[in-house]
């Protein structure tokens, strides 16, 4: 399979999509459903039944036997239960069927899946709902339903249903404001996201051979190999011929489910790589995000290789994120992003503009924690990603802007120029209104902002229903002082010049990565929440509380699930990782050194026997069997502390695995790593750094 083979008829032919809704339902049925599509209205039975037999007929054809709800659960993977279209008939044979019941809901068991409290197994049942706003498609043999997800008692346990919530929030209030300033044409606002994905690619053989690769997806133990990412060699560097099949069979999937894979190239560490989508609507690339990790594994397999979608799988390697780029757009096509050719004049963007600046500063806290989870604390904050206090970079042309404004003066305008490149030969190239910044965890880039804090694991669902909530929050109360103002002209300027005085503390353009930034972040009094257990407490934040259920999309018993669940697995991840670390020391590293400073120990007898005295192996052997001896010791410890962490609080239990278990964990790996760098290579019971890292 390559590139060129792809037809590129076959995109989305396993999707039911547009083209075939037209094709496959009857005008007036396809008329009802566009309308609950665009409108968010609920579908009448009689529709929902035309529209689940032409789903099922359409699937049929293509081999299908089997249909699944599809849903989110707050595991950041997904989830699904399959049943076949198999109904009974009376002469012993079967009959197809899929009714609008089965599509419009399934009854999922709730109590089997994250909910803080909010499911015992005695009041178990949980629904999923359909939801028409994304795409059914075809996936192994199945109909998949795209379904939001909650529990009898109506209270949403996955992270579709906030999203699809804070989507009708953020659609009303910037409707508001676009009338302000004479918008006659649009019907409604749509939160936009292309969500760049990073990830690992290694052998598969060599993962195999490693349990904390396979159980908990970063090494737990690793000396740092001789060479890195140093070089700077591997970012957009010559794609391997394994990795570029790879590559190429994952569009060509990808492709088929109506995935706009776009731009696939090597990232800044070895082994790593992106791949970008072309934006679409935040639900759908929502989905789609989900679609292209699961997939991105099954081709890896398929290749013999393993697809690593950890935040960080290698200690001392650039972690992987995800790069979510977010705007708003009308129904009609205008990006309210777009500062247009001069953003002095252009009031209507500068307000948009402002209920960011202000909406992330007022709820810099919720945003951290839409990206805080037990991997990213491995990155966040380190010397490659952004650290973990939000804030947000305009550039030096929109700060100005947005200074003079506020300072009432006209700013001098160094507008985009063009660049010399000093050879006569090459294209003259307009030059961008700002450079780069990729240092910033929020960052404008031109006509969207880029949130780069996600981790790459991570669903992106809960970053953006964040957006879109504390956006909308700004809006409306912008949309309130423009709708009162006696002058709305000066009215957008006092907003303008607030917005700078109230929230200029959240604009940084300097290096985010310096020590320096830490200490003035702190001056200015940003939050620096540095990890999940600090993070987690944005839920139950009064002031957050009070947002989501003004705007309905999150209810204070939800928020208050969702901060048990954030810890909850907290714990539970650093639990599995540290028995995993147990088990490859005591089965693995243990035997191993025992047996390697055995072999020395004889080849030393022998010699000494021999009268020859070798002072450097006696050496050795010592400094083996003081190593041994500490990561035995250790290894005790870790399993006493694990021992004794039991029957806490949420919070006390996570700050325990955070402050004692955690701590320990990474003393024991020192003490692994110092012994792997003097064991033989043959010796060492699995793949090296070097292996995982360079050998695709
Ligand atoms: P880079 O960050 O490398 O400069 P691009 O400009 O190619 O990247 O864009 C990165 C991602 O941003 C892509 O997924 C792209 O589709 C997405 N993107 C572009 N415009 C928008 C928009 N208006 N809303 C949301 N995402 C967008
Ligand atoms: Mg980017």
């Amino acid at each position: 399979m390559s590139l060129e083979s792809f037809d590129f008829n076959n995109f989305g032919s396993n999707v039911f999509n547009d083209a075939v809704m037209r094709e496959k339902l009857p005008k007036s049925t396809y008329n009802e459903l566009k309308r609950s599509i665009i409108e968010g209205l609920p579908l009448k039975p009689d529709i929902a039944d035309i529209v689940a037999e032409a789903m099922k007929d359409w699937a049929v054809e293509k081999g299908v036997t089997h249909f699944t709800h599809w849903f989110q659960p707050m595991t950041n993977i997904t989830a699904g239960k399959h049943d076949s279209f198999i109904v009974p008939t009376k002469d012993g044979r079967v009959m197809l069927e899929f009714s609008g019941k089965e599509l419009i809901k399934g009854e999922p068991d709730a109590s089997s899946f994250p909910n803080g409290g909010l499911r015992n197994t005695f009041e178990a049942r949980g629904y999923t709902a359909w939801d028409c706003t994304s795409p059914a498609f075809i996936k192994d043999r199945t109909l998949y339903i795209p379904t939001a997800f909650c529990s009898y008692t109506g209270e949403a346990l996955d992270t579709k249903t906030p999203l699809l919530r804070s989507m009708e929030v953020i659609s009303e209030q910037a409707m508001r404001v676009l009338s302000l300033f004479g918008n006659t044409t649009s019907a409604k606002v749509i939160p936009t996201v292309g969500a760049e994905q990073e990830y690992f690619l290694i052998d598969r053989a060599l993962y195999e051979k490693r349990l904390d690769l396979k159980i908990c997806g970063r090494t737990l133990f690793g000396a740092n190999p001789p060479k890195g990412q140093e070089m700077d060699d591997h970012y957009f560097g010559r794609i391997r011929i394994r990795v570029a099949k790879f590559m190429s069979e994952l569009d060509e999937e990808l492709w088929k489910l109506g995935v706009t894979s776009k731009t696939e190239h090597n990232e800044v560490a070895p082994a790593q790589h992106e791949l970008a989508p072309i934006f679409d609507s935040v639900n759908i690339a929502c989905d789609h995000n989900q679609l292209t990790m699961e997939t991105m594994r099954v081709i890896a397999k398929k290749n013999s290789l393993a697809c690593l979608l950890h935040e960080k799988p290698f200690n001392g390697i650039n972690g992987s994120g995800k790069h979510n780029n977010w705007s708003l757009s009308t129904d009609d096509g205008i990006n309210l992003f777009e500062p247009g050719k001069n953003p002095y004049e252009n009031m209507q963007f500068l307000i948009f503009l402002c209920a960011v600046i202000s909406g992330v500063d007022d709820y810099a806290d919720l945003l951290r924690m839409s990206a805080a989870n037990v991997g990213n604390d491995h990155r966040l904050g380190g010397n490659e990603a952004p650290p973990a206090i939000i804030s947000i970079f305009l550039g030096e042309q929109l700060t100005d802007v947005l200074k003079s404004i506020a300072n009432g003066d006209v700013p001098d305008l160094h507008a985009s120029s063009i660049l010399q490149m000093g050879v006569e030969t090459l294209p003259k190239l307009q030059r961008d209104g700002s450079d780069r910044n990729r240092t910033s965890p929020f960052a404008f880039t031109g006509n969207k902002f880029e949130f780069r804090m996600v981790g790459s694991s991570a669903s992106i669902a809960c970053a953006n229903w964040v957006l879109n909530t504390i956006v909308a929050e700004s809006l409306s109360k912008m949309a309130d002082r423009l709708e009162d103002a006696p002058d709305f002209d000066n009215e957008v300027k006092l907003i303008v010049k607030d917005t700078i005085k109230n929230h200029g503390k959240i604009i940084f353009n300097g290096n985010n990565y310096t020590k320096d930034w830490v200490d003035e972040a702190q001056k200015r009094g940003l939050p620096n929440l540095k990890d999940t257990v600090d993070a987690a407490g944005a839920y139950i934040n009064p002031k957050n509380i009070e947002v989501l259920n003004k705007y309905k999309v999150l209810t204070p018993i939800e928020c208050q699930s969702r901060y048990e669940i954030t810890l909850e697995n907290y714990s539970k991840i650093i639990n599995i990782e540290a028995n995993t670390m147990l088990e490859m020391i005591n089965r693995q590293i243990l035997p191993a050194t025992i047996d390697y400073i055995g072999g020395i120990a004889e080849s030393y007898y022998k010699l000494t026997k021999a009268g020859i005295d070798n002072n450097s192996m006696k050496q050795m052997l010592a400094n083996l069997s003081d190593l041994t001896d500490k990561l035995s010791i250790s290894a005790n410890e870790l399993e006493k502390l694990l021992f004794n962490a039991r029957s806490l609080s949420s919070v006390e239990e996570a700050t325990y695995y955070r402050d004692n278990v955690l701590v320990k964990m990474n003393e024991v790996r020192k003490i692994a790593d110092s012994i792997e760098v003097i064991t033989a290579d043959s010796s060492w019971p699995m793949p090296s750094y070097t292996d995982l890292l360079h050998r695709v």
